[in-house]
């Protein structure tokens, strides 16, 4: 049974996937919420769910091939082929292009799903669907466990994601936790910065 909303929603919370507070992003900026998708999929069960919701959206697309975007999209692209009977494959940077390399290929009009665990501004995505194109391959959709564009990403075919989420961001000097003296904390880390 493919997981509900509210069952994935539960699941991001109880495995700290998602978190609420006071956080420092890599961009610099702050925000009261820090999603970190692989918490959540480092259990199969959750996994499992969630690529059976892809499934169910993508069931009648006669998917041949699952592509996903390394790393973050390896995990969930290969449950997805295997619950589809599908090949799985994936792309990974080589001089900061996104590129399907280890002797993988598609066969012309190979009918392929691109799946990726967090869609942002969809550019990792975006490179997928070019290296899959070059192969000659059509690509029939795209997965993802998290859409946090808030449904603005369009991929030129249908989209589907478990959880749509909008980013909440700040500069430093116009953060209203900043304001209330919340201790502003880095995710990931065990120290504080200063
Ligand atoms: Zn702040």
């Amino acid at each position: 049974m493919a997981l509900t909303d509210e069952q994935l929603a539960a699941a991001f919370k109880q495995t700290g996937a998602l978190l609420q507070g006071h956080f420092l992003l890599t961009s610099g900026k702050h925000s009261d919420r820090y999603f970190q998708c692989a918490k959540v999929l480092q259990h199969p069960e959750h996994t499992t769910g969630i690529c059976e919701r892809f499934v169910e959206a993508f069931r009648d697309a006669n998917v041949e091939l699952v592509v996903s975007p390394a790393i973050g999209g390896i995990v969930v692209g290969q449950e997805t082929a295997r619950q589809l009977g599908a090949r799985f494959i994936w792309a990974e940077r080589e001089n900061d292009k996104m590129t399907i390399r280890r002797g993988f290929d598609a066969a012309p009009g190979e009918r392929t799903l691109v799946v990726e665990d967090v869609v942002t501004t969809g550019g990792s995505v975006f490179e997928t669907i070019d290296a899959v194109k070059a192969l000659g391959a059509e690509v029939v959709g795209v997965a993802s466990v998290v859409d946090r564009s808030g449904g603005t990403v369009d991929f030129g075919a249908p989209f589907s994601a478990a959880m749509t989420m909008q980013v909440t961001a700040w500069a430093p000097e116009e953060c209203p936790l900043c304001e209330e003296g919340v201790p502003v904390v880095k995710p990931g880390s065990r120290k504080k910065p200063a």
